[in-house]
């Protein structure tokens, strides 16, 4: 039987590799530690390669099926130290905090993306070296002037479901050739590990189609949307009675830390929080109810049951989501 273990390279770059195991296995602290070349990866100097690949999660393999599945690991030296691009490690260590723990944080993550004709790098279903109609017709559109690469985002979304990762959703976007997934909500660093996961089934779908994925925050300039990953959040006291209070004071919070928050956002966040294509500027910290055009959005629901959850609106598409989700875990709940 196969295992399937899966590594995030240097940067935003997803790796994997496979092995056969034994037998099944569904406790990933049930199956071995392996290694693989980190020189090949920019992950380790040529002289002392190895880098550790630690088992932290499990999903059936929608590729393969059967008892197979896909592994998601962090990495580590082989002394046992988490490597710099290993953002999973220190994300753990803030949702084990019991204080974090005991509040059963939530987080529903909308991942936008953008789909690319692989020769030119132009998106798909848009003619070659020229525009589209403008932005208007393509959102949650239909029609084969209107929605570019459907088969794949269904594709995508059938092997989420198999694979057992909490999706929630699909939906064609603003710019034509974009779209959406969303997952969760999901607990604690589970939401980061779905995305993850689900980030790498869309891109063994589009290797499939010879189509490339792209997450750039901005695939096209001029009056095109760009791409976010807008964060849903909610703790246990901003979910029951009195919870409006807890948010609007966590709000405040994230408002302080503005500024941390934007710089581990996203590389390249700032060609897309202009203030405009529904985005607030960088420069500001904004909320507001209903209002797609604040950093941070409650929703009409949350305002009138006077309890729910609130939307980070600030994180890019190609953010890591476990530096995203275990910091505003951190700035919303362990800095009182
Ligand atoms: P939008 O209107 O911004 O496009 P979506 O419907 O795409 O919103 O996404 C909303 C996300 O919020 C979903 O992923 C959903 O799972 C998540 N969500 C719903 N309720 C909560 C909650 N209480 N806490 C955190 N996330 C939530
Ligand atoms: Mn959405
Ligand atoms: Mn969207
Ligand atoms: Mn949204």
């Amino acid at each position: 039987m196969h295992g399937n273990q899966r590594v995030g390279g240097s940067g935003m770059d997803i790796r994997s590799k496979a092995r056969t195991i034994s037998g099944p296995v569904s406790d990933p602290s049930k199956l071995p530690k392996w290694n693989y070349d980190g020189s090949s990866t920019d992950q380790a100097p040529g002289i002392d390669s190895e880098v550790m690949l630690y088992p932290q999660a499990i999903f059936k393999d929608p590729f393969r099926r059967g008892n197979n599945i896909l592994v998601m690991c962090d990495c580590y030296t082989p002394s046992g130290e988490a490597i710099p691009t290993n953002k999973r490690f220190n994300a753990a260590k803030i949702f084990n905090n019991p204080a974090v723990a005991s509040e059963e944080t939530w987080f529903g993550i909308e991942q936008e993306y953008t789909l690319l004709q692989k020769e030119v790098k132009w998106p798909l279903g848009w003619p070659l070296g020229g525009f589209p109609g403008p932005q208007g017709p393509y959102y949650c559109a239909i029609g084969a002037e209107k929605a570019f690469g459907r088969d794949i985002v269904d594709a995508h979304y059938k092997a989420c479901l198999y694979a057992g990762v909490n999706i929630s959703g699909i939906n064609g976007e603003v710019m034509p050739g974009q779209w959406e997934f969303q997952i969760g909500p999901s607990v604690g660093i589970s939401a980061a590990d779905e995305i993850w996961i689900a980030r790498y089934i869309l891109e063994r779908i589009t290797e499939i189609s010879g189509v490339v994925l792209s997450l750039d925050p901005k695939p096209i300039e001029g009056n095109w949307n760009g791409a976010g990953a807008h964060t849903n959040y909610s703790t246990k006291s901003m979910r029951s009675p009195g919870g409006y209070e807890i948010i609007k004071k966590a709000i405040g919070h994230l408002e302080k830390r503005h500024d941390v928050h934007i710089a581990a956002y996203g590389e390249g966040n700032s060609r897309r929080l202009t203030g405009s294509h529904e985005t607030a500027s960088m420069d500001i910290f904004k909320w507001g109810v209903a209002d797609r055009g604040a950093s941070v959005r409650v929703g009409r629901d949350t305002e009138k049951s006077g309890k729910g959850y609130f939307e980070d609106r600030r994180p890019a598409s190609n953010m890591d989501p476990y530096i995203v989700t275990s910091m505003i875990a951190e700035t919303t709940i362990l800095l009182d």
